[in-house]
């Protein structure tokens, strides 16, 4: 596997990260994971924003976004991923420097750090449709920043995976926030609803995408707080991200979403997606 670090593409066990990396002693730095449909890299430029955005968050200088972008395709191409799907992870630290709470010296460099894994999207997912449950949002007030600092997100994954879930969705102060790695919406009455953006919750692209592909569908949408006593009441409910596109949820601790089937708006927006990735192809 060849990785890019600070500068160079080398073999992953050729990379060195100080142990004095802000990343590692602090989290102290943001990532971005783009999705490569056979060398596509599907709406890069949105994820580029979103990176530049968190890091002016954290007042981590930023590398030229022209130069990442080079990155990844790279990154893809050297790792002959060209014709498969893959996901690009790239996290940025404020460096290293030996361990105090304030910034380092403006000498010091961020670490920037990037690698590519193949994707085997699970197909049954989306036709079977996939259970969530539900857990406290423990997170700080800042979701909106894409930070490494996702320890709470862990412990959700976790719970979800060992009580047999495939996601957890985070509730707060009596409404359901997103998932630990990806955005949600409901299906009422033929409107698509999904929490709207605030400082508590990642602004997704796909979650973008999906708004997009309702407007062309002339499917309503609604951006609204989504309250844990609502959910069972929607018709459909779906998984939002880079790397579930859209997927049913059926169940929600262990009860029934509707009735308990895939639904018809999450098959026409999954379709809806998948064409929009061959139509950001061609062009
Ligand atoms: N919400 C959280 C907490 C996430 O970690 C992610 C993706 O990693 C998302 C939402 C979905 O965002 P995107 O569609 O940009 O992948």
């Amino acid at each position: 596997m060849i990785v890019y670090f600070n500068g160079e593409f080398l073999p992953e066990e050729e990379v060195r990260i100080s142990p004095n990396d802000r990343g590692f002693m602090f989290a102290d730095g943001v990532y971005e994971v783009v999705r490569s449909y056979e060398g596509h890299l599907f709406r890069l430029d949105e994820h580029l924003v979103r990176l530049k955005r968190s890091l002016e968050a954290l007042r981590i200088e930023s590398p030229e976004l022209a130069s990442i972008s080079l990155i990844c395709r790279e990154l893809v191409d050297r790792n002959r991923m060209a014709r498969l799907e893959a996901l690009i992870y790239l996290q940025i630290t404020r460096g290293a420097y030996r361990r105090v709470h304030s910034f380092p010296p403006p000498d010091v460099r961020p670490t920037v750090y990037a690698q590519v894994s193949e994707l085997h999207p699970a197909e049954e997912e989306a036709t079977v449709g996939i259970e969530v449950i539900l857990v406290g949002d423990t997170r700080w007030s800042r979701c909106d920043i894409k930070s490494l600092a996702l320890l709470p997100n862990v412990l959700a994954a976790e719970e979800a995976r060992e009580r047999g879930a495939r996601e957890a969705l985070f509730v707060r102060d009596g409404m359901v926030i997103e998932g630990s790695r990806s955005n949600f919406a409901g299906v009422r009455s033929g409107t698509l609803v999904t929490p709207p953006e605030t400082n508590y919750m990642l602004s997704g692209i796909s979650r973008g995408v999906v708004i997009e592909l309702c407007g062309g569908l002339g499917i309503p949408v609604e951006q609204r707080p989504i309250p844990q006593r609502e959910l069972l009441r929607f018709d459909e409910l779906l998984l939002i991200g880079t790397s579930a596109e859209v997927l049913p949820i059926i169940s929600v601790e262990g009860r029934e979403v509707g009735n308990g089937q895939v639904g018809p708006t999450a098959k026409l927006l999954k379709r809806a997606f998948r064409e929009a990735v061959e139509e950001a192809r061609r062009r």
